[in-house]
């Protein structure tokens, strides 16, 4: 198998990349970054072959900046984008990475036509819908990373709240990864119980935790810089539900064509069953009433800024 991540020299890149070579899966790995930072991405590559070699693990790893290496790819993750600055808008951010994100989802049609491609540069469900049209790929083949990662955050605070095993939480977040994500909490259980009958699910104060899963990402860009273990991780589960066809129902960003609650034309998480295919079937999943209406409430913002930056851009 082989898998490139573009944007290598960066954070998210470069963790994703080790992670994803640490799971004995694949046969190649390419680093793929701007001719600027060629030089970086080769002294990662020394770096994880050192680690590799101590957990006797063995990957081809390629740095490169020629587009053409994406060639064979089954998996493409793409992590370029400039961080949000002081000041920024969504809208100051989303024009910039639209342009980044569609250069690279047009070399990945032209050398890797058949591959999957991973989005993760910000705001996600923009940048996905920008790589789907950009590329002309179908659209089962062109994935976000976000609600995911906010599940994974959530997850993690309900252990926590409740003292139990991680690996016991079942939890979604969908929707917007960014302000107007919806934590579907109705459908969250814990060793396959729901929440709402927990005995102590009274003193669980849902705001509380909706505002923590939230601001998780910025929480820790602000204390360490930037995210990149949890991001990297996130990246890992998705590709190796997809390299080893595991069918796992995963809340990925997904072009949605009237699947949930009639939403269409617009990028969203949602949750998936994805395989070797991609995303193989987006699931129809029924919510509560508040739920439903923060998740349309999404759907309006994620597709204005869509189509704001449509108009903006010649994408
Ligand atoms: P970073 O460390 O600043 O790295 C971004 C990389 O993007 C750079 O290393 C560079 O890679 C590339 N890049 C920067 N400016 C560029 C330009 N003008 N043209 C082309 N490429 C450019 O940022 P990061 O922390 O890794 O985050 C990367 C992206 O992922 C951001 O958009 C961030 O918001 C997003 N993110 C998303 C999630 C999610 O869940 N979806 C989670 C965390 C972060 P090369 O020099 O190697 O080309």
């Amino acid at each position: 198998m082989k898998v490139s991540v573009i944007g290598a020299s960066g954070k998210v890149g470069s963790s994703a990349a080790f992670c994803l070579a640490e799971e004995y899966s694949l046969r190649e790995l390419v680093l793929v970054s701007r001719e600027e930072s060629l030089d970086k991405i080769k002294g990662e590559a020394m770096d994880m072959y050192d680690a590799l070699a101590a957990k006797d693990v063995h990957v081809d790893i390629k740095s490169t900046s020629n587009l053409e290496d994406l060639t064979g790819s089954n998996i493409i993750v793409l992590t370029s984008g400039i961080a949000r600055k002081e000041g920024m808008s969504r809208m100051d951010l989303a024009i910039p990475n639209a342009k980044i994100v569609a250069k690279y989802a047009k070399a990945v049609a032209k050398y890797a036509p058949d591959s999957i491609l991973l989005v993760v540069s910000n705001p996600v469900d923009v940048m996905t819908h920008v790589a789907l049209k950009a590329s002309g790929m179908d659209k089962n083949r062109v994935i976000g990373l976000g609600n995911h990662l906010d599940s994974l955050r959530l997850k993690t605070f309900i252990a926590r709240h409740f003292n139990i095993n991680v690996s016991e939480v079942r939890s979604r977040v969908i929707g917007e990864h960014g302000a107007n994500m919806v934590l579907l909490l109705s459908s969250t259980s814990i060793g396959g119980i729901l929440l709402k009958y927990f005995s102590n699910y009274h003193d669980f104060d849902m705001g509380n935790i909706i505002e923590k899963v939230k601001s998780a990402g910025e929480e820790v860009i602000i204390r360490k810089g930037a995210t990149e273990f949890g991001p990297a991780y996130a990246i890992s589960n998705i590709v190796t539900t997809i390299l080893n066809d595991q069918k796992r129902i995963l809340t990925v960003s997904a072009y949605l064509d009237g699947e949930i609650e009639g939403v269409k034309g617009v990028c969203l998480g949602v949750p998936a069953k994805v395989g070797t295919e991609g995303i193989e079937e987006i699931i129809p999943i029924k919510m509560s009433d508040y739920e439903i209406k923060a998740f349309l409430k999404a759907a309006d913002v994620v597709k204005s800024l869509t189509d704001n930056v449509f108009k903006a851009t010649d994408i």
